[in-house]
């Protein structure tokens, strides 16, 4: 996605910086509010987690199932900021 702000594009996208994950997933069961360990980048074991938790308590069948994904907002070509990104060489945290 762009957008043009004050006359500088700026781009959205996927936070892939260094230690940043795809997604963190968990599950929160609705009848007790027990919680999954939260995890990196795989829900198969928030899946897994409420699948078991059912399995012993027959009667909690309903879960509030949460994923977060990061974003990053860039100046696209053209914008001032970029060009100041490309003079420094690096982007700098902020
Ligand atoms: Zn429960």
């Amino acid at each position: 996605m762009r957008a043009l702000i004050k006359a500088a594009e700026w781009t959205l996208g996927a936070e892939t910086g260094e230690g940043a994950p795809s997604g963190i997933y968990s599950a929160e069961c609705i009848t007790c509010g027990a919680q999954a360990q939260p995890t990196d980048n795989e829900r198969l074991p928030v899946e897994v987690w409420a699948l078991k938790h059912t399995g012993l308590n027959p009667t909690h069948r309903q879960f509030k199932a949460t994923a977060e994904t990061f974003w990053r907002v860039t100046p696209a070509d053209g914008n001032p900021y970029a060009e100041q990104d490309n003079a420094q060489g690096a982007i700098q945290g902020a």
